[in-house]
């Protein structure tokens, strides 16, 4: 994967492949049971941008970035990352899944947890080296967890376990973030650690692509948003999406005139 690695110094690469959308779903329709999860929906998400995922619960938020990484099956659709199936682009695409889904009581060091974003490039059987652990420790540095790296993963606080994900992610050396609700149940330094190191990514030309809860700060962290409620309300640059009309399609009676009027300023 010489993109990915030519991406790895930090530069922004420029090959007809980085043409292609990071990111593109089209006609995607996810069920569980009788009733859709997705149905039909498109999105494009561009290269070095950081888009929000906005919807109410249930939306089909999570199903999507599951969708995506092949965790669930669709029913129908295309989803293709930088013009190939999923599949085949895998290492480029780093995950970070909602914390409440994440089982934390597994033992594991938080190093440990932050080696298996690694995992795809260590391969099973070979030797960790001192530079895959500097790397490791660099990228918790990043996240401000360097001095938790012998800890185990289920005695951090959630903010301090959504640190150490994100670096991870980090380790993985994407150039696709796909994150889920990063921000749920973490302290407010947590919340600006992560969207700095975002921040950062997105500045190096990687894309970021994040479920988000909180209406009141999609302006300030994002610069394009995905209003999706099963099927797609809106989709563009954050101040052409949020408006009362597209908010009301994808929220109905849930969000109160106060809220509106704090989100749309
Ligand atoms: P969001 O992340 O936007 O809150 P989800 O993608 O988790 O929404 O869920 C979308 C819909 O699919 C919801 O109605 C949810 O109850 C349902 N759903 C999600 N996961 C499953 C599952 N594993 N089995 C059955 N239904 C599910
Ligand atoms: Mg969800």
């Amino acid at each position: 994967m010489q993109l990915g690695l030519a991406a790895r110094d930090g530069r922004i690469v420029s090959t007809d492949e980085n043409k292609t959308a990071p990111l593109a779903v089209r006609g995607l329709t996810v069920t569980y049971g009788e009733k859709p999860a997705l149905f039909a929906l498109d999105a494009t998400f561009e290269a070095g941008v950081m888009s929000a995922i906005i919807g109410p619960n249930g939306a089909g938020k999570s199903t999507l970035l599951k969708a995506v990484l092949g965790m669930v099956s669709p029913v129908s659709g295309d989803i293709r990352a930088y013009g190939h199936p999923v599949r085949d682009v895998l290492d480029r695409i780093a995950y970070v899944p909602q914390r409440a889904s994440v089982d934390w009581d597994f033992p594991a060091r938080v190093i440990d947890v932050v080696l298996m974003g690694m995992a795809r490039e260590l391969g099973l059987l070979r030797p960790i080296r001192r530079a895959h652990r500097d790397r490791a420790m660099d990228c918790l540095t990043r996240v401000g967890m360097e001095h938790f790296a012998d800890r185990q993963i289920g005695q951090l606080s959630g903010g301090q376990q959504q640190r150490v994900f994100l670096a991870r992610a980090l380790a993985q050396e994407a150039d696709l973030y796909l994150l889920d609700e990063p921000f749920a149940g973490v302290d407010a330094a947590t919340e600006k650690t992560i969207v700095a190191v975002l921040k950062s990514l997105r500045d190096t030309g990687r894309t970021v692509v994040v479920v988000h809860h909180d209406l009141a700060t999609v302006s300030d962290y994002f610069e394009r948003a995905l209003l999706i409620n099963t099927t797609r309300i809106a989709e563009g640059p954050v101040a052409d999406v949020l408006t009362p009309d597209t908010l009301q399609a994808t929220y109905g009676g849930r969000l109160a005139q106060a809220q509106l009027a704090q989100i749309l300023g």
